[in-house]
């Protein structure tokens, strides 16, 4: 085998219609509003935890929508909620109007269900 000097990444390509949405549909009955999201980012951009922590409601929502969460592991995403305060500021901006504070909180809900 030729030795270029680097290496390739394996794809981050995610086969949408063979993601287990289990996790996401829960979410989605608490917070209906979630299906509105359009991945601006103005939650993230203003999150009062993220600059320290990587919080971002916007890649909680994404990982939820492509399988990169799971309610046993305890992932990024368990990791992402664990930092968010709760401020609010997020609920804030979001230009759709959904209550991510509350979203969160709907969330971890059902992360402690699966304990
Ligand atoms: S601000 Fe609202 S619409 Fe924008 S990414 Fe965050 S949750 Fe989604
Ligand atoms: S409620 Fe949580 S996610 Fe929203 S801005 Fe505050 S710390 Fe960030």
């Amino acid at each position: 085998m030729i030795d270029f000097g680097f290496g390739l990444s394996r794809s981050s390509a995610v086969r949408l219609d063979e993601v287990d949405l289990t996790l996401y549909r829960k979410l989605e009955k608490l917070e209906p509003g979630v299906r509105t999201c359009m991945s601006c980012g103005s939650c993230t951009a203003t999150c009062t935890a993220g600059p320290w922590s990587g919080m971002s409601v916007r890649k909680v929502i994404l990982d939820l929508q492509r399988e990169r969460a799971s309610a046993e592991g305890h992932g990024e995403v368990r990791k992402m909620l664990s930092a968010c305060m709760l401020c609010g500021k997020c609920s804030m901006v979001c230009p759709r109007g959904i209550n991510t504070r509350h979203l969160i909180l709907s969330l971890c809900r059902i992360y402690e269900e699966k304990k």
